[in-house]
C-alpha cells in the first residue's frame, strides 16, 4: 500500500530536512518550505508559499474536500531554536541516523511531526479518498520566536484559507514511564500564556568612592529579594484536575481524590505532597516568575543612577493579567520600581477534552497504543496553537513518539532525536486520525 512505502521513507527524508538549518534567528524557513514543496512535487502535488519576510516562507497544502465540515489542519513548524554543538554527540545539523534514531535539532520539536504529518497528507491525496472537509498541511516560520511573521501574520493576511474546525499541532507525547507498565499519552488542550516585565529602578547616582545608599542597584535589589521571596498560590485548574483524575489510579499518593472527586482534596494532596517540588508540575500549578537578566552600571567606580531587571512571567490561562501586575507591584514593596509590560503573548481558552475532535483523537490514540492512558494536559511554554484558539478552533497536541520522561531534556536540549520507529509509525498513526476525521 502507498501508505506503507510512505511510512518507510519518512525517516530519510526527515533525515535530510534535519540538514536544512532553520535556526531561528533568523529562520531560513524559505529553505525548509522549499524542501517540503519539493516532496509534494514529487507527488503530483500543489502548495503554496507565503513569505512573510525575506527568506521566511510557510508552506501551504490542501486537499479540497465536499465542504460538510470545515478544514482539518495539519500544523507543523519549520524553524527550530539554536544548538550549540558544543554537548552533542553528533552534529545537530548532519541529520545522522544511528542506533535505531535520526538525530539532530528539530528532530521532536518539531520537523520529525511535520514529515509525519506531510507523509499522511499525501498518503490521502494518493489514494483519492473523497473527503467531507478539506485537508490541509501547513508547514509555517517563526513559531520558536512568537510566530510574529509565521502563524500570526497568515492569520491576519489569509483569515479564509485557514479556516478549520480542527487543527493537530505539537505539544503532548507517548510518555512511557510516567506510570508503570503502559504509555500515558499527554493531548496538549491548553497551555499558559506569557508576560514579560520590565522593572527600571531610578537612583542616586554619583562617585563610587561616597555612596549614599541611595544608588538604582542598592534600591532595586531589596525590592527583587521581596519578590523573589514570594510565591504565587497552587491552584489546580481544570484541565490539570482532568489530568490527575487520569493519572490518579496509578499514583498511590492520588488516591484519596478519586474517591470524592473533590478540587480541594486535590489541592491539599498537591500541597501536602509537594508535587510542586517537581519543576515540571510547579509549572503548571501556579503562576510562576523567572529573574532572567539584570542591566546596571558600566563602570566599577560609578554609582548608577538606573538599574533594569527582566521578568519572565507565565500566568494561568485562568489568572486576570491586572491581578497578577498588582501581585508584583505589591511584592516589590517600591512604588518607585517603574513596571513596563512590553510583550504579552496571547492569552487563549483551552480545547475541550470532549466531543466530536477529542474523541476521534483519543480513540485514535487507544486503537494505536493499547493499554494507553490518554489524558489532556496543559503546556507550561507556548505554541502556535494559541493563535487557533483564540479564535475558537479547538486545537491538539499530540506528536506521536514514545518518550521516556529523561528523553523531555532533548527538547531545546543536546542530543534530540526520534526513533525510526516512532516516525514511521507516526505515519500511520496520523493517516488514520486524518481517515477518521476527514473521510
Ligand atoms: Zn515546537
Amino acid at each position: 500500500m502507498e501508505i506503507d512505502k510512505l511510512a518507510d521513507e519518512a525517516a530519510r527524508l526527515l533525515s535530510e530536512y534535519l540538514r536544512i538549518d532553520t535556526t531561528n534567528p533568523p529562520g531560513n524557513e524559505g529553505a525548509g518550505a522549499a524542501f517540503l514543496g519539493s516532496i509534494l512535487r514529487e507527488h503530483g502535488l500543489e502548495h503554496e508559499l507565503y513569505e512573510t519576510a525575506p527568506g521566511r516562507s510557510s508552506l501551504l497544502a490542501r486537499l479540497s474536500g465536499s465542504g460538510e465540515g470545515k478544514p482539518l489542519i495539519l500544523l507543523n513548524h519549520i524553524d527550530v531554536v539554536p544548538a550549540d554543538p558544543e554537548g552533542w554527540q553528533v552534529d545537530p545539523f548532519s541529520g545522522e541516523m544511528s542506533d535505531g534514531f535520526v538525530w539532530g535539532r528539530g528532530a521532536l520539536d518539531m520537523k520529525g511531526m511535520g514529515i509525519m504529518q506531510l507523509m499522511a497528507f499525501i498518503a490521502v491525496a494518493r489514494e483519492g479518498l473523497p473527503l467531507r472537509r478539506d485537508l490541509v498541511f501547513l508547514a509555517v516560520a517563526d513559531e520558536e520566536a512568537g510566530g510574529y511573521c509565521g502563524v500570526r501574520a497568515l492569520l491576519e493576511k489569509h483569515p479564509r484559507e485557514l479556516e478549520a474546525d480542527l487543527v493537530i499541532n505539537e505539544g503532548g507525547y507517548a510518555l512511557l514511564d510516567l506510570v508503570p507498565g503502559r504509555p500515558f499519552f499527554l493531548v496538549a488542550c491548553a497551555e499558559k500564556y506569557g508576560m514579560w516585565l520590565r522593572l527600571l529602578r531610578r537612583g542616586l547616582g554619583g562617585h563610587g568612592s561616597m555612596p549614599t545608599g541611595r544608588g538604582a542597584l542598592e534600591l532595586l535589589i531589596p525590592a527583587l529579594a521581596r519578590l523573589l521571596g514570594e510565591r504565587r498560590s497552587l491552584r489546580v485548574n481544570p484541565v490539570m484536575e482532568a489530568f490527575f483524575a487520569r493519572l490518579a489510579p496509578y499514583w498511590e499518593i492520588l488516591e484519596p481524590y478519586p474517591a470524592d472527586g473533590r478540587t480541594e482534596t486535590l489541592l491539599r494532596i498537591v500541597e501536602e505532597r509537594d508535587l510542586a517540588a517537581v519543576p515540571a508540575l510547579n509549572a503548571v500549578l501556579r503562576d510562576t516568575f523567572s529573574l532572567n537578566m539584570l542591566h546596571a552600571g558600566n563602570k566599577i567606580n560609578v554609582i548608577p543612577d538606573r538599574a533594569e531587571a527582566f521578568l519572565d512571567c507565565r500566568l494561568l490561562p485562568e489568572t486576570e493579567a491586572g491581578e497578577f501586575l498588582d501581585f508584583v507591584r505589591r511584592a516589590l514593596g517600591d512604588e518607585e520600581v517603574e513596571i513596563d509590560r512590553f510583550l504579552d503573548m496571547g492569552r487563549a481558552p483551552a480545547s475541550p477534552w470532549e466531543g466530536e475532535f477529542y474523541r476521534a483523537v483519543e480513540e485514535t490514540i487507544l486503537s494505536f497504543y493499547p493499554g494507553c492512558v490518554v489524558s489532556p494536559f496543559m503546556l507550561s511554554g507556548l505554541s502556535d496553537s494559541r493563535y487557533f484558539r483564540a479564535r475558537g478552533v479547538p486545537c491538539y497536541g499530540i506528536i506521536p513518539a514514545r518518550l521516556g520522561l529523561s528523553d523531555l531534556t532533548r527538547i531545546h536540549g543536546v542530543d534530540e532525536r526520534i526513533a525510526v520507529q516512532d516516525v514511521k509509525d507516526g505515519v500511520h498513526f496520523l493517516y488514520r486520525l486524518v481517515r477518521r476525521v476527514c473521510a
